[in-house]
């Protein structure tokens, strides 16, 4: 049965993720997992105890994990509100903040969900479009007096704002809200959380999925002033109170114990990023500069959806977006292990060997 959509939705075009792939044995480099899994720590939190008490409710303010948080950024407790994945905590951010009459600004080519959020929410937005290089340019944000949100790193091109830059984008806009999305800023080893501090209208999201290996369990949060923070705990509660699982919670906690283990890996995903890098330019590709846990690379010489193509019949997911139109013909493609990128250079290096014979035909 379908037609009874409420006419408000009816144009509504939704966020279409990566796949997920079920059967088959794919080298996955779409959806900027970790190829790692999470922590023996945070395995133990799951399998000793959380389960079993998956009878009883989790903690509706999850205050055992926020504390944690708070102190791994020198925050506190009121300064943090969690989501179900940071998916959530960005929904939850557009339904306290931006409306009709404020609206919001972000980049044409950023992370998709921020265009779905504020057409469901009947938001008004500007896409501003990003440079020629593709890199954000952030004096299009400076004093603009609007909402603004920035991925930082951005997705999916990777390429990051300076500090001083996030900073002069809050500072101009005093009457208006900054978010900026760190989904990927724990491989650019930089964070703007510390500027919250300074400035009460500076959001800062940040997700377990990406760099603490957990994008299964669904777990981000915002970091901010506590009057914002208390604005999303109202919309939270009014929405979903018990939206993070108790098995979540515990695995959040232990993972910002075992830190040693995420920062080797860190170091590692950067590592292989920037051989991968090296490997791709020698093939002839254009990249951008990526500080995240991914690549976006175009060849001059073969189009995105034969490159794409290809690679999935080798077995290899990667993404490709076919708007703005501008960065069809690029792609994204998540860091994975040595082995994984391997496979994943040779597969390009005999795609483009033929798809450039045949052009020559
Ligand atoms: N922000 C950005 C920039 C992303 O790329 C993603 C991943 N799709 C998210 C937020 C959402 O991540 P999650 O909901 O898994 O925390």
């Amino acid at each position: 049965m379908s037609g009874f959509l409420s006419r408000r939705h009816s144009r509504l075009s939704p966020y279409v993720p990566g796949e997920q792939p079920r059967g088959g044995d794919f080298i996955k480099l779409n959806t900027n997992e970790a190829p790692y899994p999470p922590a023996p720590a945070v395995l133990s939190a799951l399998t000793s105890g959380a389960a079993s008490r998956l009878n009883l409710y989790p903690d509706p303010s999850g205050t055992a994990l926020r504390s944690k948080l708070a102190e791994y950024h020198g925050a506190g407790v009121q300064n943090i509100a969690l989501g179900n994945g940071s998916d959530e905590t960005l929904a939850f951010i557009f339904l306290a903040f931006f409306d009709g009459e404020r609206g919001v600004m972000f980049p044409d080519v950023t992370y998709g969900l921020y265009r779905v959020l504020a057409a469901l929410y009947n938001i008004p937005y500007s896409e501003i479009p990003v440079g020629e290089s593709l890199a954000v340019r952030p004096e299009d944000y400076v004093g603009v007096r609007k909402n603004i949100v920035l991925a930082n790193p951005n997705a999916p091109t990777g390429i990051a704002l300076s500090m001083d830059d996030i900073e002069r984008i809050a500072d101009s806009n005093p009457e208006y809200i900054v978010v900026i999305d760190e989904a990927y800023a724990d491989f650019a080893r930089r964070s703007a959380v510390p500027l919250t501090r300074k400035h009460d209208n500076l959001l800062v999201v940040r997700t377990y999925s990406k760099s603490r290996f957990l994008a299964g369990a669904r777990l981000g949060y915002a970091v901010g002033h506590e009057a914002l923070i208390g604005d999303i705990e109202t919309i939270r509660c009014s929405y979903n109170p018990y939206n993070v699982n108790s098995a979540t919670l515990e695995a959040g906690a232990a993972a910002l114990e075992s830190g040693e283990y995420y920062g080797e890996r860190w170091e590692r995903i950067i590592s292989v990023r920037d051989a991968s890098a090296r490997a791709l330019r020698g093939l002839g590709f254009e990249l951008t500069d990526s500080e995240a846990n991914f690549l976006f690379a175009r060849h001059p010489e073969v189009p995105g959806k034969a490159l794409f193509d290809g690679l999935r019949e080798a077995g290899i997911l990667v993404r490709r977006f076919d708007s703005p139109e501008r960065i069809a013909g690029w792609l994204r493609i998540t860091v994975g292990t040595d082995a994984q990128m391997d496979a994943l250079v040779r597969a390009l290096a005999a795609i483009i060997d033929t798809e450039v014979k045949n052009a020559k035909k």
